[in-house]
């Protein structure tokens, strides 16, 4: 299993106060997630590589694509966004983290604006989980807390969610989905509410094993493939089909 783990890491989000919560980035903190399963490769890609790191090359060999942007979601390339959100359709899984819900490719998956109500103020969160059933929630305690996370508040403008997971709670009184799934053509999608750069979601244990179980959950599966568009096939050949005389 292939899983590319990608981070808008602008110049100024590699120094100042992101640096120290994650000196490498955060995605090297992401891609540690997966470090004691040998069967799975995890590579990084970072917006200012050639087309924001994600050419048909490193496409080809991602399973599932973990995405995490924040202020400069305008420099991701209109072509590349276009290619990923193909790719989600072909089946490769897609798992947005926190700010990405501002990200071109998750807009473009949803089809609204999907702004949402949000306040930094270091105040915490309690996460509830409210789909104990779920493969994503597989290990996860019914209910943790994260000492500091920015607040995400409701209304939050995507479509109706397939499947909540987690529910979160805020000092402020506010509440979020804060883990919804989507499925889009043959690809499975994960929203992950927490994960902002200043504090140290991701190396929370049980934020980590959420963004596990995440990556196995869209991983793409094998299903049979319909054919789609015309259906006429020789009226000999419908009959094979369903082996009639
Ligand atoms: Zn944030």
């Amino acid at each position: 299993m292939n899983i590319t783990v990608w981070n808008e890491y602008h110049p100024k989000h590699q120094s100042g106060k992101t640096a120290k919560v994650y000196p490498n980035g955060l995605h090297n903190a992401i891609k540690d997630i997966f470090k004691d399963n040998p069967e799975i490769n995890v590579r990084c890609a970072t917006q200012e590589e050639p087309e924001n790191g994600l050419p048909d090359k490193v496409l080809d060999e991602t399973d599932v694509l973990i995405w995490w942007g924040h202020n400069w979601h305008e420099n991701v390339l209109d072509s590349v966004v276009d290619r990923v959100c193909q790719r989600v359709l072909k089946g490769m899984g897609i798992i947005f983290l926190h700010s990405s819900h501002e990200s071109k490719p998750f807009k473009k998956l949803m089809g609204t604006t999907c702004s949402l109500k949000w306040r930094e103020d270091g105040g915490g969160e309690r996460l509830w989980t409210i789909n104990p059933s779920h493969p994503i929630a597989y290990g996860v305690p019914e209910t943790f807390t994260l000492e500091q996370e920015e607040m995400y508040g409701e209304f939050f403008d995507v479509p109706t969610p397939d499947e909540i997971v987690f529910l979160g709670w805020f000092e402020g009184g506010e509440v979020f989905r804060s883990g919804i799934t989507y499925r889009r053509g043959y690809g499975k999608i994960f929203y992950f509410q927490p994960g902002h750069e200043t504090y140290p979601i991701f190396y929370d244990k049980t934020i980590q094993k959420i963004i596990y179980n995440a990556a196995m959950w869209a991983s793409p599966s094998a299903p049979p493939r319909p054919t789609l568009g015309s259906t006429y096939t020789p009226k000999h050949e419908r009959r094979k089909l369903f082996k009639w005389k």
